[in-house]
């Protein structure tokens, strides 16, 4: 197995790929399109720096090689299910995105040693975690970590899909892996199973998808929407809890920074968030909101937001 792979598995990655760095031609003239029908509704950052985007030797200058490292991030523990629903993304304590940071630093680190310094390009950012023009499950599925579901996630053949990616690019040539091909088959489930209709021929229209409505979405809910939310308050598990690949795969993460908040104080299994019942929630106060969730993917839709989309359930008593 290649160095940079063994690095990344020894610091509790679950999967590691490598793909030549080149242009995504056939992403460039799909996404020009997605974008052009609106698509990506209030998410205008997804129309700024395309050339980036479909590109990493203009995103990175020098970069030959893009590494992609997965993280299982599916819980040992499920929320009340009375409660208004947080995908499970969201259900630690720390924001994935730091916890992949801090572990995508130490590999970083590791290949300079093993690499020498230049193997980096540290006049720009070179590492990433859902917050710049990458096409992470692209790069995924180019180094051999799976394919692009119907749903639109990343499906590893050993994880299934809820895995966060990370992606470290690198000025170093190294041994590529061959894409990995398509197996979805004749599958729809997940295209049956989204209350809202957002997902057609393999592409999603976020305006429909009640994670965009939950999260992104400036404008409240939709009316045509509400009724659809099936319970969620932040971000939507539908299509992923349907799909075969998890029903088979998904197995428990055992990575201690991804376990979902607690009140250490009192040494209580029942105060973890994920016990928490729907009045629970609905009376959770704007302080305990921040103090709680300071650290969490859940601060990032705000109290306002969660709060609109919890009344929203309640009034239509959806949950
Ligand atoms: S996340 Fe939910 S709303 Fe979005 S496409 Fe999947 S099932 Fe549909
Ligand atoms: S539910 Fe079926 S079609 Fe959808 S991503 Fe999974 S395997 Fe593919």
């Amino acid at each position: 197995m290649n160095i940079v792979k063994e690095l990344a598995l020894s610091l509790g990655f679950d999967a590691c790929g490598i793909a030549k760095a080149e242009a995504l031609t056939e992403d460039a003239s799909y996404l020009r399109h997605w974008l052009a029908e609106g698509n990506q509704g209030d998410m205008h950052y997804l129309e700024r720096n395309f050339e980036k985007r479909v590109d990493p030797r203009i995103l990175v200058p020098g970069c030959k090689s893009v590494v992609v490292v997965l993280l299982n991030y599916f819980p040992p523990e499920h929320q009340n299910p009375l409660a208004p629903k947080i995908a499970k993304y969201a259900y630690s304590a720390v924001d994935y995105h730091s916890v992949l940071k801090t572990k995508l630093m130490e590999l970083e680190h590791k290949i300079c040693e093993t690499y020498g310094a230049e193997s980096i390009n540290n006049n720009v950012q070179h590492s990433f975690v859902d917050s710049a023009p990458v096409l992470e499950r692209r790069w995924a599925e180019r180094a051999g970590l799976g394919w692009i579901g119907k749903h639109t996630q990343l499906i590893h053949p050993g994880i299934g899909s809820y895995a966060f990616i990370g992606v470290l690019m690198l000025s170093i040539e190294l041994p590529y892996d061959a894409p990995a091909a398509g197996r979805c088959g004749s599958c729809i489930r997940c295209i049956d199973a989204c209350p809202t209709h957002a997902l057609k021929n393999g592409s999603m229209d976020a305006r429909r998808c009640i994670s965009y409505l939950t999260i992104e979405s400036k404008n409240g809910i939709p009316t045509e929407f509400q009724s659809d939310l099936s319970g969620n308050v932040l971000g939507c598990d539908i299509c992923a809890d349907v799909c075969p690949w998890n029903i088979k795969l998904a197995t428990p993460h055992d990575h201690e920074n991804l376990s979902p908040w607690r009140n250490d104080d009192i040494k209580n299994i029942d105060n973890s968030m994920l016990d928490w019942d729907f009045e629970k929630w609905q009376h959770l106060t704007k302080d305990e909101f921040n103090r709680i969730f300071a650290y969490s993917a859940i601060k990032r839709a705000g109290f306002e937001k969660m709060k609109q989309n919890i009344e929203i359930i309640e009034k239509k008593n959806l949950h």
